[in-house]
């Protein structure tokens, strides 16, 4: 069994420097889920953009229009604190992003 290096020991990943900055690399790329959207059943009651870690709820006149998948690491908080359970997560190769979701935040 090896040894498990001390954190001192560790090389550096990906550091960001400039304030700001995140908005324009993209991170959700390693993500293994995506959040699916039922358009038909949210409220708009923005729950989910509020809980979201990565700002990755895209918003248009006060309602949900889509998720920034260049952004979203599929942790699936939105779809635990959605009120009416109208998030679902699935596989990120099997996500229908025609209908529900956009890469660029587009809408
Ligand atoms: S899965 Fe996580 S990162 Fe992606 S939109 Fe939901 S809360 Fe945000
Ligand atoms: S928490 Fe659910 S109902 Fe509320 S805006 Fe998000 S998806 Fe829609």
């Amino acid at each position: 069994m090896s040894e498990k290096p001390f954190w001192q020991q560790i090389q550096p990943g990906g550091i960001g420097v400039n304030p700001g900055s995140t908005a324009r690399v993209q991170t959700g790329d390693w993500r293994t889920e995506v959040p699916v959207v039922d358009f038909e059943r949210c409220t708009h009651c923005m729950i989910c953009w509020v809980d979201c870690p990565d700002a990755s709820f895209n918003v248009a006149d006060k309602k949900l229009i889509s998720v920034d998948l260049n952004h979203c690491k599929g942790c699936g908080i939105c779809a635990q604190v959605c009120p009416v359970k109208c998030i679902e997560m699935v596989p990120d190769s099997a996500a229908d992003r025609e209908d529900t979701t956009t890469e660029n935040g587009a809408g």
